[in-house]
């Protein structure tokens, strides 16, 4: 049978599993609703049953490793969580050895929004380049940054932070401590914030500051026009330190594009020269929600790759020998 990996996404509210071949192609897919903050060992014990799932729908020949995306810092070496909003509980306790256990195949744990980054590679808006950085706009601002077909992880695996960005030196306090970080001022928060300035009302959401702005109201305008600078300020940033093909942004508030696109490239092209005279793409992700799952399903099977095209590597350890 082919090879297939499956993909699990801990995100959001629902458990998400899926089995995607070495094409790309999804074979199954799963959603489920999920308590996160059930402990570590129901959490993992009901990830296990799902993929078991999945696997004895597919076929356990084919499979050639998991990968979960897990929304909080991981100490890659370990397979540990070493820090999570979303899963509580779950600092320090081995993640990724107690599943490999449980199924004996191979587990690889890596950030969601690195996943999702890796995920546009392989099957979204990045399919034809190696170099990409996704900015993902939600509750906060989070993202990923792919090198040469693979995460960047930083030493400590806190690369791709982008939602600390300083965008504005006096702007809006946030809660790590500095002022004026990009997500302050242009995740989906920080426009639903906005609207609350402009007296939308206490409970108003940023989809709704979209829908005022497609009914003509000037002051949602203003908010997505605010956004884009920000946005802008921090991409022209990226684009003059990484000299990237590819800078994605997705999330909820991705559809007021047309609304914040216009300011956003007037900064970059006010800020960055490279981009004024590259052909540098801004675009938005293809693959939303489930980029994150393609990611995840990538790492065994980039793995493999890797592993596969090892008789270059022999080839050159015996040519220093001889
Ligand atoms: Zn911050």
């Amino acid at each position: 049978m082919s090879a297939y990996a499956i993909g699990v996404d801990l995100g959001g509210t629902n458990l998400r599993v899926a089995a995607i071949d070495a094409q790309g192609q999804v074979l199954h897919k799963v959603s489920e609703p999920a308590v996160f903050d059930a402990g570590p060992r129901r959490v993992v014990n009901e990830i296990v049953k799902v993929i078991e799932a999945v696997r004895t729908h597919i076929g356990t020949d084919g499979l050639r490793g998991v990968g979960i995306g897990v929304p909080g810092f991981i100490d890659m070496n370990a397979g540990v969580i070493i820090g999570s909003a979303n899963l509580p509980g779950f600092q320090g306790f081995p993640v990724r050895d107690e599943i490999q256990e449980q199924l004996g195949t191979k587990i690889i744990l890596e950030n969601d929004a690195n996943a999702a980054a890796l995920g546009e590679m392989w099957r979204g808006a990045g399919k034809n380049v190696k170099d990409l950085i996704l900015l993902t706009l939600g509750t906060g601002i989070g993202g990923g940054i792919v090198m040469n077909g693979k995460v960047m992880h930083g030493f400590l695996g806190m690369a791709g932070e982008f939602g600390h960005m300083t965008v504005f030196p006096d702007g809006n306090p946030c809660g790590c401590g500095n002022t004026g970080c990009l997500e302050k001022h242009a995740s989906a928060t920080a426009i639903a914030a906005m609207g609350r300035m402009m007296h939308f009302g206490r409970d108003v959401t940023s989809a709704r500051v979209y829908e005022l702005a497609l009914e003509g109201n000037e002051r949602a305008k203003l908010v997505f026009e605010s956004t884009g600078r920000a946005l802008g300020i921090a991409i022209a940033s990226l684009i003059n330190v990484f000299n990237f093909p590819l800078y994605l942004l997705s999330g909820g508030p991705l559809p007021a594009w047309d609304f914040f696109a216009p300011s956003m490239f007037a900064e970059i092209n006010k800020r960055s020269f490279i981009f004024a005279r590259t052909g540098t793409r801004v675009e938005k992700g293809l693959l939303g929600a489930d980029a994150g799952l393609y990611g995840a399903a990538y790492l065994p099977l980039q793995c493999e790759r890797a592993l596969t095209d090892q008789p270059t590597a022999t080839a050159v350890s015996l040519s220093t020998e001889g």
